[in-house]
């Protein structure tokens, strides 16, 4: 008998959504938060000329790509380690720092990825509760006990889309033990009009790390490019986690083009917020709510889970998929990625005749 390590075996699969929408609709897909617009055209023909030389095993070092981003970012190339997807940075960072007997914190809607990072690690996780679907640090300090190893924050935070400001943040880190890894987890960081890039200094000291990904506003979600900035200390033991070679060539030098190419990233945030904000403002017309947000998707609060669960039928038998949100405990809520304009009138429009035919029920 081949027997896993009971901790892999007792660990559950990451979920994704089942994709049961009608198949003679056109499907719209608003269940990733996927990018609304493809890459750069500077990143794709980047990507084609790389495929050319794809006979030689790519660049370890992710030379380009980490000059690339040192260069925009204005942070040193040395700190930058480079992932396939940060999802592969957040894997490596439970197992280099967290065992059987240690616990993971984050908060009630935190990502999902960093509960299954955790057990695959062999931790506990814990969660803190959040206020009106907004992380609380006080909630996060008051649950952090002597086991403690790692704080997981997305910021903004998915499924919420909310965020909390720098000072909390800063609040935060002071109010943890030094010897608690805190990671910010900033995929929708490009999008958080005024976030910026101050999370970024609390990497001097030592013990934080700044997660970003090429997934959302670069739109290259299936190349696999994510990063993040780590104090020398910890980059250097999370590199011994890394595959080399762990990105081909084809995704190195896309996303070198794509963060060259800031006016494109910079365009699709600014088409992505103002599509994003009149849509979240169309279903707060239909009475439902929407928390604001600050990333390339909503959540949306119907009166009930029986509300939220039509809709949602509604919208398949159309083709167009959400992201149900039974899976984070949030039975009356569907998540929208904000697609193309053509995609938020076809939601606005389903949900507006579902609305109707609710009536008062609703
Ligand atoms: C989408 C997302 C990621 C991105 O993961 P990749 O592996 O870079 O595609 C990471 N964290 C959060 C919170 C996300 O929503």
């Amino acid at each position: 008998m081949i027997t896993p390590k009971a901790h892999i075996a007792a660990t559950a699969p990451y979920a994704l959504p089942e994709v049961n929408v009608a198949a003679d609709k056109p499907l719209v897909m608003l269940a990733f938060n996927e990018s609304a617009r493809p890459p750069s055209p500077l990143a794709v023909k980047a990507g084609y000329e790389a495929l050319a030389s794809a006979q030689l095993y790519s660049d370890t070092e992710w030379t380009d790509l980490r000059e690339a981003i040192a260069q925009i970012y204005r942070i040193a190339a040395s700190q930058v380690l480079c992932g396939a997807g940060s999802m592969e940075l957040i894997s490596c960072l439970t197992q280099c720092y967290v065992g059987p007997g240690d616990r993971v914190l984050s908060s009630q809607y935190g990502y999902a990825f960093f509960r299954s990072a955790a057990h695959a690690a062999g931790a506990d996780y814990d969660q803190a509760p959040e206020r009106d679907l907004s992380v609380s640090v006080d909630a996060l300090l008051a649950s952090v006990r002597d086991s403690t190893r790692i704080v997981f924050l997305a910021n903004p935070g998915n499924p919420t889309g909310t965020r909390i400001r720098q000072d909390e943040l800063v609040r935060l880190r002071d109010g943890l033990d030094d010897d608690i890894l805190l990671v910010i987890d900033e995929a929708y960081g490009e999008f958080a009009d005024g976030l910026d890039e101050s999370s970024f200094d609390l990497v001097s000291r030592g013990n934080t790390v700044v997660l970003r990904t090429f997934s959302k506003a670069y739109g290259l979600a299936g190349l696999r490019v994510g990063w993040g900035l780590f104090p020398p200390s910890i980059a250097d033991e999370i590199r011994k986690l890394l595959n080399p070679g762990n990105i081909g060539v084809v995704s190195q030098n896309a996303a070198t083009a794509a963060t060259l190419d800031q006016p494109y990233m910079r365009a699709t945030c600014a088409e992505t917020v103002d599509r994003r904000d009149r849509f979240a403002g169309q279903m707060r017309e239909l009475g439902l709510r929407v928390p604001e947000s600050f990333t390339n998707f909503v959540l949306i609060r119907f009166p009930n889970a029986d509300a939220a669960g039509r809709a949602d039928q509604v919208l398949r038998a159309e083709g167009i998929m959400l992201r149900n949100m039974v899976g984070y405990n949030l039975p009356d809520c569907l998540r929208a990625t904000i697609g193309s304009e053509s995609d938020m009138e076809i939601v606005t429009e389903h949900l507006s005749d579902w609305r109707r035919r609710e009536g008062v029920q609703c």
